[in-house]
């Protein structure tokens, strides 16, 4: 199942380094390929997420993006449902 979610700008003001291996660690997986599946890229990076619309919950997710991705603010893009991370 695919959704909704938006970047979080706040995410430029961490380590993206580091929320990539939290989500690995978490989910007992490597984040390969960007969540975006729009998108091709590798992933390079962790990143805040939000879900949108009539799925927003006002929790944070983290999800494996590439680079281009992420730098991009208030970007909304449909992602697999399971590679959410809530972050607690
Ligand atoms: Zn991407």
């Amino acid at each position: 199942m695919k959704i909704q979610v938006k970047n979080d700008n706040d995410s430029l003001n961490f380590d993206s380094k580091k929320l990539l291996e939290i989500w690995e660690e978490k989910k007992g997986q490597k984040g390969w390929a960007c969540c975006n599946l729009e998108c091709d890229e590798k992933a390079t990076d962790g990143i805040y997420v939000e879900k949108t619309g009539k799925n927003e919950d006002g929790k944070k997710y983290i999800i494996p993006v590439c680079r281009s991705c992420k730098n991009m603010k208030n970007f909304q893009y449909y992602i697999n449902i399971d590679k959410l991370l809530e972050v607690k």
